[in-house]
């Protein structure tokens, strides 16, 4: 019993110890979930966010994957700076139209305001000159919307950089940088369907990000596969730097043919706000120590070449043809003060250079593509602010020599053995990519196209060797002049097509000969008007964009339609009775 009153006291006693020594206890773990929740307010570490699980890209910004999140780490001194994002379709349903089409393009800025980074777009469309009264105006108009808000997720060790995450901005409907509004209506598209949305990828380079997405939406009338009741695109986003002082602009004049966008400007002293209209063009500078040398009108290369390089998956036998396209330009910017203006060039091979992608912005590239399209187009991206092309890939799709034999053909067979083939000799069909890799480099520098040229020559001049053989067949490989169908077959030792030609140095000239003595665009002015005046009588300096006017049209040639037409059927009499 005296025991059991022991056993019985000690238990108690015990009992009660415990309870006195867990009390402390347990206050200490209630500090320590105020402290844990201290912590998660406490801005997380470089290290919390970018783990050393990232995968990690380098370039204009530097992107982390890190599992499923995409984080961008922005250096400050890219905040407020101005990028140019251009949205196209990379892939699409069969349908919708070729992949590759552009869909919009804006220029944007990161900035920076308390815990969060803003995506703003800018608008380049309305200007007045900031010492003007009504610049404030203008500004307070423009207003730039905000496309998207990104909290900071931390900074780096040194605070020289932001951190975001970005997989929303790809992932969710943000309708500037998905297919656009206007055509979501053709395909009563409702909505997007996140489940069957995704990042493909995204890649920095030194001065662009190119991000690909997937993106599903729901839509009630498809334009195929209609059982699905959705459409899915792979949407391609690039973000290009844009250069920190713009290039001075070369405002345009309709009588050259050049193409050219337009900015509002409230500054100018007209009763109502005008239109601006300036040339895309490459930045072609004098070097320095060139300057005199180019004031005494020796030829000198510019500050920086045009180069296109031939991508890597174009046949080995079509290269030499498709560069030598590229390099007759060079006479016609002899004519602007320049050689070697432009330049092909193969591009680096993976062992010399593992980086190099015809993705990246400091790289023009005729791409050619395996594809049943037979067509060839030479798009390209410009500065708003002052035309300034970038960046122009040329896509030369395969079946582009289906064309060309097609109309060689049915246009020159009836004078010309070797165009009587099922297939061409190589050298036969390299001279036909030549002319095709000329006429779309032309755009790429900024030449539309000149429906206006051929119509310059006497149909019975196309008949003659000496004057084709010095003249081409138009005074410019900017029409739609391809092949020579007026010459019969007596005619010996013709000309068949156009080359670089009277029109296109001259309009080269216009827009790329640097005038030194204008300290502004405006000043430029006067000499340009006294080029053109230069040459005002002149067909074959004339410009004409297709149209309802008969000496501008595609596919004709010479001066007299009716005429070149007669000639051209004698041809084809002479070509089919052989097709059987
Ligand atoms: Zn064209």
């Amino acid at each position: 019993m005296k025991n059991y009153t022991i056993y019985s006291l000690l238990f108690v006693f015990l009992f009660s110890f415990q309870i006195n020594a867990q009390s402390p206890a347990k206050k200490d773990s209630d500090d320590d979930s105020k402290e844990k929740s201290k912590e998660a307010k406490k801005p997380k570490s470089y290290e919390d966010i970018i783990t050393k699980d990232a995968v990690t890209d380098h370039g204009l910004f530097d992107i982390h994957k890190v599992k499923e999140k995409y984080y961008y780490e922005i250096n400050d001194s890219l905040l407020g700076r101005e990028m140019l994002m251009v949205t196209r379709i990379a892939k699409t349903a069969s349908g919708i139209g070729f992949g590759g089409g552009k869909q919009n393009t804006q220029v944007l800025r990161w900035h920076k305001k308390d815990q969060n980074i803003l995506l703003r777009v800018v608008s380049h469309s309305v200007v007045a000159n900031d010492s003007l009264p009504i610049s404030e105006a203008v500004l307070n108009s423009n207003f730039e919307p905000i496309l998207y808000s990104f909290k900071i997720e931390t900074v780096n060790r040194d605070s020289t950089s932001t951190v975001i995450e970005v997989t929303k901005l790809f992932t969710d409907d943000v309708k500037p940088l998905g297919y656009p509004q206007s055509r979501r209506k053709s395909y009563k598209i409702t909505s997007l369907d996140s489940k069957r949305s995704f990042i493909e990828s995204l890649k920095s380079y030194p001065q662009n990000i190119e991000s690909r997405h997937v993106k599903t939406y729901n839509s009630s009338e498809p334009p195929s596969n209609a059982s699905v009741g959705a459409i899915s695109l792979e949407i391609n986003n690039s973000m290009i730097l844009l250069p920190k002082v713009p290039m001075r602009r070369r405002y345009s004049d309709q009588r050259v043919g050049w193409f050219d966008r337009s900015q509002v400007d409230y500054g100018l002293d007209n009763q109502e706000s005008k239109s601006l209209k300036y040339l895309d063009r490459w930045r072609l500078e004098v070097k320095d120590e060139d300057l005199e040398r180019f004031n005494n009108g020796e030829l000198v290369i510019p500050k920086k070449q045009i180069v296109y390089y031939i991508d890597r998956a174009t046949p080995v036998k079509w290269r030499q043809f498709i560069k030598d396209g590229i390099e007759d330009w060079q006479v016609a910017f002899e004519a602007a003060g320049f050689k070697e203006a432009i330049i092909a060039k193969d591009p680096p091979t993976k062992e010399e250079d593992p980086d190099w992608s015809p993705e990246d912005i400091r790289y023009s590239v005729v791409r050619y593509l395996a594809s049943p399209i037979p067509n060839a187009n030479g798009p390209h991206v410009s500065d708003p602010r002052s035309g300034e092309i970038l960046e122009s890939d040329i896509n030369w799709y395969h079946n582009v020599m289906t064309l060309l034999r097609n109309w060689f053909f049915v246009q020159t067979a009836a004078i010309n053995d070797e165009a009587r083939g099922v297939a061409f000799k190589d050298e036969v069909m390299g001279r036909l990519i030549r002319f095709v890799s000329s006429h779309e480099v032309g755009h790429t520098l900024g030449l539309p196209h000149n429906m206006g040229s051929s119509s310059a020559y006497p149909v019975d001049s196309l008949r003659s060797a000496t004057f084709t053989d010095k003249f081409g067949t138009a005074p410019s490989i900017m029409d739609y002049a391809r092949f020579n169908y007026i010459a019969q077959p007596e005619d010996k030792g013709v000309a068949l097509m156009p080359n670089i030609g009277v029109y296109d140095k001259y309009a080269i000239k216009w827009g790329y000969r640097p005038i030194l003595s204008a300290e502004k665009a405006e000043d430029e002015k006067a000499v340009l008007d006294k080029w053109i005046l230069n040459n005002q009588n002149s067909l074959l300096h004339r410009f004409g964009s297709a149209g309802i006017d008969p000496s501008s049209q595609t596919e004709d040639l010479g001066n007299d339609a009716v005429k070149a037409g007669e000639y051209g059927i004698k041809n084809l009499k002479r070509i089919v009775p052989n097709l059987i």
